[in-house]
């Protein structure tokens, strides 16, 4: 309790956090300072994707560290040339903005988004729709982005310029469009709206309207992307190719990393002095993010994720207390019958797994080069909850 207590004392209190106190962690498996184990189904919040500790991660990340740890953007590295270039021929796009989290890749896409229309069509073009039940961040204009009344509290006057429109409703969407949209913006999956995916039809649609009217198709692939969905983006399920797209949990396996790609026609938007962040492209990050990427893209790897998903989907189906298992890959909500997420995913910890929530459905978000034995080893902690 000690080091809760300190915590506590000068940690602003912005989480509800469980009692226990991580120190270490190995493959996919977590040690707290009293030296439980707990099995990570959560990937901490789908950030390590390679799971703790990764041999050829640590490895990359600890020699930059030892050969130049950051320098201003005012210079060039060539670890950060390098991540951009495979970045970007992995994911089709044509140039790429670092910065340091999921809200300011985000909040990149909607700067690039306003000033692509305002340098092409003048002021009064601003609006961009987003969904309803949405998230895309923490920051004030992501906030106001986000669907969701319940973070649309306290920190008056948000940042104006958002419509939400209906997920999956294609009238609504038509119903938010006029003359002042300039973008749309949407997760293929919803992530902590409730791993929810977008129909088929509606995203034709959206890269339908985007194409006719000049609208940047922006797609928040921040929990989506990098192997989660068992394809390097979830925008490959639905063979679109959104004009920009935002990547950051997974995509440094731990350590701090956002990236806005964007695709030929508006790479050149976010001209000099337009846009910068001190931290953004940091060669740690890189070098972290160079090391998922070489992993994630190396061939037979998306297979094995596909392979384990599948499993896991099968098995978790099975379970009579699951309703239902929604999302894409590794990226899995369940809905329960009789339990609330919240409770089960308090008595996982207390057996030794670490699941997620997302709204009332239950979350898993595991590591993608979990093995089988530690998937079976959740699995049992899991059904053994869930049977209580
Ligand atoms: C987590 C998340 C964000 C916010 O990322 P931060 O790194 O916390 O700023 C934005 N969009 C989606 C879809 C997310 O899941």
């Amino acid at each position: 309790m000690e080091t809760i207590n300190q915590f506590n004392s000068y940690v602003m209190g912005t989480y509800g956090r469980f009692d226990v106190v991580m120190e270490s962690g190995e493959n996919r498996v977590a040690t707290g300072e009293d030296e439980k184990k707990y099995i990570d189904f959560g990937s901490g919040i789908g950030t390590n994707s390679l799971g703790f500790c990764d041999s050829d991660w640590v490895e990359a990340v600890c020699s930059q560290a030892k050969q130049i740890q950051h320098t201003s953007n005012y210079y060039y590295t060539k670890i950060q040339a390098d991540f951009a270039k495979k970045l970007c021929e992995e994911t089709g796009y044509s140039k790429v903005f670092f910065g340091n989290s999921g809200a300011e890749a985000n909040e990149c896409a909607i700067k690039l988004a306003r000033k692509y229309s305002f340098d092409k069509y003048g002021k009064g073009r601003h609006t961009i729709i987003t969904l309803v039940n949405s998230f895309h961040g923490r920051t004030l204009a992501t906030l106001s982005a986000t669907g969701q009344d319940v973070f649309h509290n306290y920190f008056f006057p948000f940042v104006e310029g958002f419509k939400y429109a209906k997920a999956n409703d294609i009238a609504d969407l038509n119903e938010k469009l006029d003359d002042t949209v300039c973008a749309i913006m949407v997760e293929f999956v919803q992530g902590e709206g409730g791993v929810i995916p977008l129909d088929k039809e509606f995203v034709d649609e959206v890269a339908k309207i985007c194409k006719e009217k000049d609208l940047l198709f922006i797609a928040d692939e921040v929990q989506t992307g990098i192997g989660r969905t068992a394809k390097l983006l979830a925008s490959q399920h639905y063979g679109v190719k959104p004009n920009v797209t935002t990547l950051a949990k997974g995509l440094a396996g731990g350590v701090p990393i956002g990236a806005c790609l964007a695709d030929d026609s508006c790479c050149e938007v976010l001209s000099k002095g337009t846009h910068g962040s001190t931290f953004g492209g940091n060669p740690i990050a890189c070098a972290g993010g160079y090391a998922v990427l070489n992993k994630v893209c190396a061939d037979g790897f998306m297979e094995s994720v596909e392979k384990k998903a599948q499993y896991l989907w099968e098995k978790l189906s099975e379970i009579d207390e699951v309703v239902s298992v929604s999302g894409k890959g590794l990226m899995i909500g369940m809905t329960l019958k009789t339990k609330t997420a919240a409770d089960v995913c308090k008595a996982c910890l207390d057996e030794g797994l670490l699941v997620l929530t997302a709204k009332e459905k239950l979350r898993l978000l595991p590591p993608l080069n979990i093995s089988f034995e530690e998937i079976d080893a959740g699995l049992e902690i899991l059904k053994n909850v869930l049977s209580k």
